[in-house]
């Protein structure tokens, strides 16, 4: 029999300027490339001590429950609402996307008792609308996206919106898979009780890790559960055994993603918050500007417009899967088509962490000239 030949280590290699992966920094390729270090190796142990270090900064707190899950950011909503919520709790969920309609899902899932309050897409909340929601009841948990990554907008008034949720009783689960290391993220100035986030958006790591930090209100609600959380891969207080207690074995961490993580978060650390944000916002500009004239103008208001995902509205009678195609096939470049109700109607452009650079704007946008016009 002829044996069979498979695809050589030759992958593609392209400009992410998708909704995610983002592009790795050179230094984050290297460390991905290391030999394996055993779960329990006191060199793994004292990388984790660092890269809580490097997330309590960047996510501006300092909860000591602060630690790595391994999973996407899916695995970080699934633990954020699988730890807080137990069979017919009452939760509130804002959805203004894709990804506040995934949140609702999930909470479902887990026998929760849901309400949903939603805003056309590309459309953010009030803080008054919210609050006359969070009225209605005594919810335990109301969960909402800062970075809405379907629509490109970015929710408002967080610190006001927390605290209203708190007043009214609710424990606040914000989505910062987007928004974290790309736009301001306050933990604890703005009283958020558990955050989660996801290794490659604009941390610019490889995917496969969901940063979460955890409140002492949610703590607390942890502590107070009846029934052990249903997943055992997601348990907060078997994860913190391993991250910030005597180590026991809960499951084999990937080291090679925490070597590349923690890269990451140093890079984003040496680079100070607020350049980072300034450096997202600055190039996000130059691409509006070109967008603008090319005729595909953003989707989503200034005020409430993310630096890190626009939305570009396309012309009428555009192929937009085959310049698609085309820009990938062609230039190996990637971005995205539209979610849910925005399919076909909108691209998406990601300009997130190292792929947030004034020459791979320059190259988007000289070449889809070249192939609109
Ligand atoms: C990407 C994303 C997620 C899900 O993360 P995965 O890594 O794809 O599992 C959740 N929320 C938002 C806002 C996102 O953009």
């Amino acid at each position: 029999m002829m044996q069979q030949t498979y695809t050589e280590l030759l992958p593609p290699r392209r400009i992410l300027l998708g909704p995610g992966p983002s592009m790795l920094d050179p230094r984050v390729l290297q460390a991905l490339a290391q030999p394996p270090i055993g779960h329990l190796d006191p060199y793994l142990l004292k990388l984790y001590e660092e890269e809580q270090e490097l997330l309590r900064i960047i996510f501006q707190t300092k909860n000591d429950w602060t630690f790595v899950l391994s999973g996407t950011g899916t695995a970080g909503m699934e633990a954020a609402l699988a730890n807080l919520l137990e069979p017919g709790d009452a939760v509130l969920v804002a959805s203004h996307g894709y990804f506040g309609e995934r949140l609702a899902d999930i909470a479902g899932r887990l026998g929760a008792l849901v309400d949903r309050i939603a805003r056309p897409w590309g459309q953010i909340f009030s803080i008054e609308e919210l609050e006359a929601a969070l009225k209605r009841k005594q919810y335990k948990v109301f969960a909402i996206v800062h970075a809405e990554t379907s629509t490109g907008a970015e929710q408002l008034h967080m610190a006001e919106i927390v605290s209203k949720a708190h007043q009214w009783g609710a424990l606040v689960v914000l989505d910062t898979v987007t928004s974290l290391a790309g736009i301001e993220v306050r933990v604890d100035e703005w009283g958020v009780d558990l955050a989660y986030s996801a290794s490659q958006k604009c941390l610019g790591a490889p995917s496969g890790l969901a940063p979460i930090t955890v409140g002492p209100r949610a703590r607390k609600a942890i502590e107070r559960r009846q029934r052990p959380v249903s997943s055992f891969y997601l348990d907060f207080k078997l994860y913190a055994g391993y991250w910030n207690g005597n180590h026991s074995y809960h499951h084999t961490a990937p080291s090679g993603l925490h070597l590349a993580f923690r890269e990451a978060l140093r890079l984003a650390v040496e680079e100070g918050l607020e350049a980072r944000f300034s450096r997202h916002r600055e190039h996000a500009e130059a691409l509006w500007d070109g967008l603008g004239s090319l005729l595909l103008p953003p989707f989503i208001p200034k005020e409430f417009r993310l630096p890190v995902l626009t939305t570009a509205i396309l012309p009428g009678g555009l192929d937009e899967v085959a310049v698609r195609k085309r820009l990938l096939e062609e230039f190996d470049i990637e971005i995205a088509g539209g979610l849910g109700t925005l399919k076909g109607k909108v691209w998406r452009i990601g300009l997130m962490g190292y792929s947030s650079q004034r020459e791979n704007v320059s190259l988007l946008l000289e070449t889809l000239r070249t192939l609109l016009y």
